[in-house]
C-alpha cells in the first residue's frame, strides 16, 4: 500500500513537473523571440536629488509587452533569463539601450546618471565589462553617467567575479550601487574591501518610516551613519508617501526613487518629465 501511494505521489509529482518545465520552455521560447524582435523596451524611473530637489539620476527597468498585449514582469522573465542563460543577450541589449538613451539625452540636455541591473551570470560573464567598454565607446557615453546595480546575492555568490568586475568598472569611472541594500543575508565586511559608491536601501525598509520610533526607522537611520562614514551615497528606494519622503530629509538621505514622484514611463515621457520636473517653482 505504501508503496503504491508512493508511486501516486511520484506520478503527481513528475507531472507537476512536466507542466512547469513545458510553461517556463514557452516562457524561455517567447522571451528569445522577444530579444529578437525587439517586444522589450527600457522604461525609466527617476531618482530624485533631495537637498538640491532635482532629478540627477534614473534607473533603467525592463518592460516586457507579450504579443497577446499583456505586460509581462522582470520578477516573472529574469529569473528564467538567469537560469537560461538568456540574461546574457538580454543584459547586452539593455547596455547597449541604455548607452543610445545617455546619448539622446545629450542632445536633449537631459542630464542624468542611468543605472542597469546586472545580475550574477553576467557579472561571472568575462565578456560583459567589454561589451560595457564597447558601447560606452560607440555612443561617447561618459562613464560617469553610468552606474550598475548589484544585489548583495550577487555578491555573496560570485565574490571573486564581482570583485574583478568592480575593479575594472572603478577604472571606467561607472558608479557602482548596491541594490535591495539590508535584505541579502550577506557580510557587512565587503564594504570595506569593494569599490562601492552607493547604497540602495530596500523599500521594505521604507515602508513604515517616519510613522512612529519604529524599527525601520531606526534601520535606516543606522544605514545612513553606515554610509556617512564610509563615504557612501544613500538612495531610498519604494518612497510612496509624503512623510516618508520629509523623514529622509529630515534624516539627510542623499537621493530617493519611488511612485510619490513616478512611476517607471517610457524614454520620452521621462524626458518631458524631467523638463517639467526641472522647470517647477
Ligand atoms: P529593483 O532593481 O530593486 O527595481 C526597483 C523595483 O521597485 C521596480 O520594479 C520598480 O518599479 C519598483 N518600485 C519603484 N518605486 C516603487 C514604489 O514606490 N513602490 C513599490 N511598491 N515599488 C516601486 P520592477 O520594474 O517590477 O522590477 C523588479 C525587479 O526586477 C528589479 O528590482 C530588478 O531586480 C529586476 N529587473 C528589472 N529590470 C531589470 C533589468 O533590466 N535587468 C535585470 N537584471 N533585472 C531587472
Ligand atoms: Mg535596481
Ligand atoms: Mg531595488
Ligand atoms: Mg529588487
Amino acid at each position: 500500500y505504501a508503496k503504491y501511494r508512493l508511486d501516486n505521489a511520484i506520478c503527481a509529482f513528475s507531472d507537476e513537473l512536466k507542466r512547469h518545465s513545458e510553461e517556463r520552455y514557452k516562457l524561455e521560447e517567447s522571451l528569445r523571440r522577444a530579444i529578437e524582435n525587439g517586444e522589450l523596451e527600457v522604461y525609466l524611473q527617476p531618482i530624485i536629488d533631495l537637498k538640491a530637489n532635482r532629478v540627477v539620476k534614473c534607473e533603467a527597468l525592463a518592460r516586457w509587452q507579450h504579443a497577446d498585449g499583456e505586460f509581462i514582469s522582470p520578477e516573472v522573465f529574469i529569473p528564467v533569463a538567469e537560469q537560461t542563460g538568456l540574461i546574457i543577450p538580454f543584459g547586452n541589449w539593455l547596455i547597449d539601450e541604455v548607452c543610445k538613451i545617455l546619448q539622446r539625452f545629450k542632445q536633449q540636455a537631459v542630464d542624468v546618471r542611468v543605472a542597469i541591473n546586472v545580475s550574477a551570470r553576467q557579472v561571472s560573464d568575462q565578456d560583459t565589462i567589454d561589451y560595457i567598454i564597447s558601447s560606452i565607446e560607440s555612443y561617447q557615453v561618459n562613464p560617469k553617467q553610468l552606474s550598475v546595480e548589484l544585489t548583495e546575492s550577487v555578491l555573496v555568490h560570485s565574490y571573486e567575479s564581482v570583485s574583478a568586475l568592480l575593479v575594472k568598472l572603478r577604472q571606467l569611472g561607472v558608479i557602482v550601487s548596491i541594490d535591495d541594500f539590508g535584505t541579502g543575508f550577506s557580510s557587512l565586511s565587503y564594504l570595506k574591501h569593494l569599490s562601492i559608491d552607493e547604497l540602495k536601501v530596500d523599500k521594505s525598509f521604507i515602508q513604515d518610516v517616519g510613522i512612529n520610533n519604529n524599527e525601520d526607522s531606526a534601520i535606516v537611520l543606522a544605514i545612513l551613519g553606515l554610509a556617512k562614514s564610509l563615504n557612501l551615497q544613500v538612495i531610498a528606494e519604494g518612497v510612496e508617501t509624503a512623510d516618508q519622503h520629509q523623514f529622509l530629509i529630515d534624516n539627510n538621505c542623499d537621493c530617493a526613487q519611488g511612485f510619490l514622484y513616478s512611476k517607471p514611463m517610457t524614454v520620452a515621457a521621462f524626458s518631458s518629465w524631467y523638463k517639467d520636473y526641472a522647470s517647477q517653482p
